[in-house]
């Protein structure tokens, strides 16, 4: 059967799988009418750290809450500043932002993605001549690959900085830091992650997780996440609603023991594509750029949320692939130093060059664990026609 149709994600094949047990999970949550916190969400809450690593970790409500209780648990607030990479999903900077403190963006490394330590830096020190207290840096681990924490951990002590990893994209991802493997979240402060359905370990709605190393943020973020409630309906402090649902919670305990098979499934098909790519012929013509991997041999140092090409002509070959029935997404075609809700920030074209291009240049193919060879290879065989016509 010859292919002609690959959707960019494809949930169904992966829950549809697990059908039979994921419904059981939601039974069980249904029967024990433990909606709200509970048994469910502490057991996850075990399981997770345990494969993270991580001595807390703590079930919330959204990847975007984990950053906003992250900031809140950290106390930022007006008259501080963050910084932050300009090349991310929209939560991250929107997180600052919503605490009250002023977001400094940060430009990327050309090839990773990630935000570069060196313009970090500049950031700071600009964020500082303007009278800010610079309180924290979010580095996030995009398209499911480790920033650099080596150099952004030394940088945060050099200014006395918390460190949020955002890892929302990288759950399980590793990076070697201090000589060791280390997991992605667990190297900082706080980790924040999402379980949105498009992540490598993804809900049945909105579902989210912080982890922290450390026992009193542990304690902060517990009370922040509950209203600051201590006891119950008495709050020496402002906190929200930032619970995870049980029925997430059991949902996702069932799902977790098959995420390294996932990742696996993912990084086999990244080195799939490489081949594939190599024998197409469209790499040496300069067409074409494949994800750098900052980490080659260690394992899980790439896990794929996202396969990125940078193209020439990317609006193009975008249509063209829309036209063959092949699902591809732009993440993100305008950096946060020139989003419009952040304008009065001051930012400019030509502030971030490395990460206007990246999102001028970079296309998402479908890498999805359960993608077949052939879908590989239309997918690749269409990019290669496309620019056949092309040139
Ligand atoms: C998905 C994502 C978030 C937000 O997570 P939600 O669960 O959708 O709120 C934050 N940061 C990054 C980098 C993400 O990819």
């Amino acid at each position: 059967m010859s292919i002609n149709r690959v959707p960019l994600l494809d949930l169904a094949a992966q829950n549809g799988a697990l059908k039979t047990e994921i419904m059981a999970a939601v039974e069980r949550v249904f029967d024990s009418g433990k909606f709200i916190m509970g048994p469910f969400v502490e057991k996850f809450e075990k399981e997770v750290s345990s494969y993270l690593n991580s001595k807390y970790a703590l079930g919330v409500s959204s990847g975007t809450d984990a950053l906003v209780l992250a900031l809140m648990a950290l106390g930022v607030g007006k008259g501080d500043a963050v910084i932050t990479t300009t090349f991310s999903f929209f939560a991250t900077g929107g997180a600052i932002s919503r605490v009250g403190a002023r977001p400094y963006f940060a430009d990327i490394e050309s090839d990773t993605y990630n935000i570069c330590p060196r313009s970090a830096k500049k950031a700071i020190i600009k964020a500082m001549e303007d009278g800010y207290k610079v309180r924290a840096i979010i580095p996030v681990h995009l398209y499911g690959q480790c920033a650099d924490m080596e150099s952004i951990m030394h940088i945060a002590n050099e200014y006395g900085l918390y460190v949020i990893e955002d890892a929302a994209q990288a759950i399980g991802s590793c990076c070697i830091y201090k000589g060791e493997a280390k997991q992605a979240g667990t190297i900082g402060h706080i980790g924040c992650f999402s379980f949105f359905p498009s992540k490598n370990l993804g809900c049945l709605g909105d579902g989210g997780l912080v982890t922290t190393q450390d026992d009193v943020l542990y304690d902060k973020l517990k009370l922040l996440r509950t209203h600051g409630a201590r006891p119950k309906y008495y709050h020496a402090e402002i906190g929200g609603n930032f619970r995870l649902d049980a029925i997430q919670a059991e949902v996702l305990s069932v799902k977790l023991p098959h995420l390294q098979k996932w990742h696996d499934g993912r990084k086999n098909n990244a080195k799939q594509y490489r081949q594939l790519f190599k024998e197409s012929g469209l790499l040496e013509k300069g067409l074409i750029t494949l994800p750098a991997e900052r980490y080659p041999n260690l394992n899980n140092g790439h896990i794929y949320n996202q396969f990125m090409l940078r193209v020439q002509k990317r609006d193009d070959l975008r249509n063209y692939l829309t036209e063959k029935n092949i699902g591809n997404e732009i993440y993100y075609p305008v950096p946060f130093h020139l989003q419009k809700c952040f304008a009065d920030l001051g930012y400019v074209k030509g502030d971030c060059p490395e990460a206007e291009s990246a999102a001028n240049e970079l296309i998402a193919i479908p890498v999805y664990p359960e993608l077949t060879i052939e879908q590989m290879q239309y997918v690749v065989d269409s990019i290669k026609e496309f620019y056949a016509k092309e040139n």
